[in-house]
């Protein structure tokens, strides 16, 4: 019985678990429904679906027969002893060894035994079933997070600067172990100061912004604000004074004015106005039915992409943290939307330490410090003149990506640095042979003066 009630308990889990991956498909699916009907995928994905459910069906069919052989069991074991009685407690009465009246008092007490010993046996499977469900919760529960989110834990300061420095960090997700994002990264970002990070796609840019909001803590090294490892803050204040602005605006449904207050819900309605003029939305917002009261749908779907990133960066103004992060945050956008976020942005940067990933190397040419990385490491940093001299993995990217006018402008550039060199090189190589000649010529005087002497 409990080799039986072992095996339900671990059925239960397993199908517990197929049944999560057969819902986290299909709740996927209904989140991107839009691209699922534009690729025609419904049946295939509807294939996957019912393929998982299949297998925890499997499982969920081995726990049934499970469950009714304990019943049948526990039922065939019941009845066996009815009989036993019946024959035995006849064969005693026919001995004459007992009277019919004790038989029945035994045969009352073995019912009402055997009815209680019914009731486990009926519910013994569902026990084995929450015993096996219960066990994914409490190990819920045991889990104790590398990373302590609990507010009152660790330290808070009465302001910050916002300097961050990088030192020595090497990081890997937990996922995938092996394989090394960041390697002995260093980086120093004064207060103030506008960061670019740009560099091939999975160079590891996101994943330093991921370092600095904590998300995860680093392999070795330390990542630090203001000279403090950023591990021994209190992770809620510390949080409260960074922003992000991502690719993709993240807003909840709601008002336009409940989604700008996410940033500080104790601002004020004309903080919130105050907020959405510095990220160039006040102009669309009261162009809106109900102006700051206009609900935005699921997910911000009433809303166009230039819009939802101006409320996102209105939300981060009203935050006002010390130390922002930009991350792709105009490049889903068309230009005339890119330029109104840019100018937002701008107005958002004034006065904070900016970290910026950007694809588009014209959105971060005034960066103060370019750094571009390249299989988890800095490669070269400097401003973009200073990078442009360089002739290296910044130029090959800019070349890239830069408008004609401006390829060919750096072409020329190229060019009168080629020449420059080749005239250095000319001048130096005459200076020589000049300054050999008049040797040449000194000595031969010597010796003609010689010759007179
Ligand atoms: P892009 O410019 O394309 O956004 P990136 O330079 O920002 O790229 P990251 O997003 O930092 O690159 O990713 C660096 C590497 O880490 C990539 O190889 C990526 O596959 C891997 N990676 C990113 N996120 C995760 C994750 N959550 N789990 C496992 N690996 C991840």
């Amino acid at each position: 019985m409990a080799a039986i009630g072992y095996f339900i308990a671990k059925y239960t889990q397993k199908s517990q678990a197929e049944l999560a991956k057969a819902a986290e498909t299909s709740s996927e699916a209904l989140g991107g429904i839009r691209t699922i009907y534009s690729f025609v995928a419904e049946s295939s994905l509807v294939q996957k679906h019912l393929k998982l459910l299949m297998v925890a069906s499997g499982t969920n069919m081995k726990k049934a027969h499970l469950s009714a052989l304990t019943v049948g069991g526990l039922f065939f074991f019941m009845f066996c002893i009815y009989a036993l009685t019946w024959w035995y407690g006849g064969k005693l009465i026919r001995e004459g060894v007992m009277p019919v009246g004790d038989l029945l008092t035994v045969f009352m007490n073995i019912i009402w035994g055997i009815m209680g010993f019914g009731l486990i046996a009926q519910i013994l499977p569902d026990i084995m079933k929450a015993k096996g469900a219960a066990a994914g919760i409490f190990a819920l529960l045991d889990r104790v997070p590398e990373i302590n989110t609990n507010e009152g834990i660790g330290l808070t300061l009465p302001h910050i600067d916002g300097k961050v420095t990088f030192q020595n960090v090497t990081f890997a997700y937990p996922t995938r172990s092996d394989t090394k994002v960041l390697r002995k990264l260093n980086l120093v970002i004064n207060k103030g100061q506008t960061v670019a990070l740009v560099g091939p796609s999975g160079s590891g840019k996101s994943t330093v912004i991921q370092l600095l909001e904590r998300f995860y803590d680093p392999l070795r090294g330390t990542v630090m604000i203001d000279d403090i490892d950023i591990k021994d803050f209190d992770l809620k204040w510390f949080r409260r004074n960074v922003g992000l602005v991502s690719q993709e605006p993240t807003l909840f449904t709601g008002t336009i004015s409940e989604n700008i207050l996410f940033g500080n819900p104790d601002a004020t309605i004309e903080e919130v106005e105050q907020a959405a003029k510095l990220a160039n939305a006040y102009d669309f917002i009261m162009q809106q039915p109900n102006g700051f009261n206009t609900l935005v749908g699921e997910k911000g779907t009433q809303l166009s992409g230039g819009q939802k990133q101006r409320i996102a960066i209105a939300r981060a103004v009203l935050k006002n943290p010390k130390i922002l992060l930009l991350d792709e945050a105009t490049s889903a956008l068309d230009t005339e939307s890119e330029r109104l976020v840019q100018n937002a942005l701008d107005n958002l940067m004034q006065g904070r330490t900016t970290i910026i990933i950007a694809h588009r190397l014209s959105t971060i040419r005034n960066a103060n410090v370019i750094c571009v990385m390249m299989n988890g490491k800095i490669v070269e940093q400097g401003t973009h003149d200073q990078l442009l001299e360089l002739n290296g993995v910044y130029t090959s990217l800019a070349a890239k990506q830069l408008t004609d006018i401006e390829s060919k402008i750096i072409k020329k550039e190229r060019k009168m640095q080629a020449s420059i060199s080749k005239m250095k090189a000319s001048v130096s190589q005459l200076r020589h042979s000049s300054v050999s000649q008049t040797q040449e010529h000194s000595r031969s005087d010597l010796k003609n003066s010689q010759a007179l002497i």
